[in-house]
C-alpha cells in the first residue's frame, strides 16, 4: 500500500467518525469515498455506524463498483459516487450525510438559495434539490444533471451530497450547506432569510471563478438562481404570494412519485 493510500485511508476514517460526532448520521446512514490511483476508489463499508468505521473495515472498489479489496460489502449508493467521479475528473472525494437541517429542507422539497455573500463564493448561488427517486439506477440518473454544475446538492428524501478535490474539501462543503440550512430554518419564524440582491451576484461569481471554483472556472455557464418554487420561504410568505413561492411538491404529488417509483422498482 502506498503512503498516499494509507493517508487517504486515515482521512476517510477520520471524516466518517466526524459525520457521526456531528450528529449528521444515525444508524448506518451516510457514506464516504475517495479516489485512488488506477481507477480505484476507497469507500466506507455498508451497514456500519460511521462511528465504527476503521481502516480495516474500508473497501476498495473498481470503476464499476465491484469490491477488489476489503472484507465487507460497499454501500448501495456507490453508483452515485462513481457517476460523480466519471463526470468530474477534478473530484477526488464524495461525502453523503443526513445532517438534520439540510435533510429537513430536502425532505420538504426545498432547495437552498444561498443568502450569505461569502458562501456564494464557496458554493455558488444555489444548492439545488435533486428530485426524489428510487434507490439504484434512478438515483444515479436523478443526480446526473447536477454533477457538472454543482459541488453540493440536497436530495429529496436523502439528505445532502458534497464533493471536492479532497475528503476535507467535500466535508467542509457539506458543513457549510448544513450550517446555511440551519440558519435558513432558524430565520423562518422571523420572516425568513432575504435573498441576495441580484446586483451582488456578478462580482461574487467572478470572485468564485477567480478562486478556481464552480462551473465557470471549468468553462461552463454557472446557474444563477434556484427555481423560485424551490427556495426556502416561511409558510406565511408561501401562502400569501400567488404561485411564485408555492411548495415544489404537494403531499399528494409526492405520494404519486413514491407509488410510481416503487412500482417501477418492483418491475425491475
Ligand atoms: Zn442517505
Amino acid at each position: 500500500m502506498s503512503t498516499s493510500e494509507s493517508k487517504l485511508r486515515a482521512q476517510l476514517v477520520e471524516y466518517s467518525q466526524r459525520l457521526h460526532a456531528r450528529g449528521w448520521v444515525a444508524n448506518h446512514d451516510g457514506n464516504l469515498s475517495v479516489r485512488l490511483p488506477d481507477a480505484r476508489f476507497l469507500a466506507t463499508p455498508t451497514a456500519f455506524s460511521k462511528a465504527e468505521v476503521t481502516n480495516d473495515s474500508l473497501v476498495v472498489v473498481d470503476a464499476a463498483g465491484a469490491v477488489v479489496a476489503g472484507r465487507h460489502r460497499v454501500f448501495s449508493e456507490i453508483g452515485i459516487h462513481l457517476s460523480l467521479y466519471a463526470t468530474r475528473p477534478d473530484v477526488a472525494a464524495v461525502v453523503h450525510a443526513h445532517s438534520p437541517h439540510a435533510t429537513a429542507l430536502s425532505a420538504c422539497g426545498q432547495a437552498l438559495e444561498v443568502f450569505l455573500p461569502e458562501a456564494v463564493v464557496s458554493l455558488g448561488p444555489v444548492v439545488p434539490l435533486v428530485p426524489l427517486s428510487a434507490p439504484g439506477p434512478a438515483a444515479v440518473a436523478a443526480m446526473a444533471p447536477f454533477a457538472p454544475l454543482y459541488d453540493a446538492v440536497l436530495v429529496a428524501g436523502n439528505g445532502l451530497f458534497a464533493w471536492g478535490d479532497s475528503v476535507e474539501q467535500a466535508y467542509l462543503r457539506a458543513e457549510l450547506v448544513e450550517h446555511l440550512c440551519r440558519i435558513a430554518l432558524l430565520a423562518l419564524p422571523v420572516g425568513g432569510v432575504k435573498p441576495l440582491p441580484a446586483t451582488l451576484l456578478p462580482p461574487l461569481l467572478e470572485a468564485r471563478r477567480k478562486a478556481g471554483l464552480g462551473p465557470e472556472a471549468r468553462g461552463l455557464k454557472a446557474p444563477v438562481a434556484a427555481p423560485a418554487a424551490a427556495s426556502v420561504a416561511p409558510p406565511s410568505a408561501a401562502s400569501a404570494s400567488s404561485g411564485a413561492s408555492a411548495p415544489s411538491l404537494a403531499a399528494d404529488q409526492l405520494a404519486d412519485i413514491i407509488r410510481q417509483e416503487l412500482s417501477a422498482a418492483l418491475r425491475r
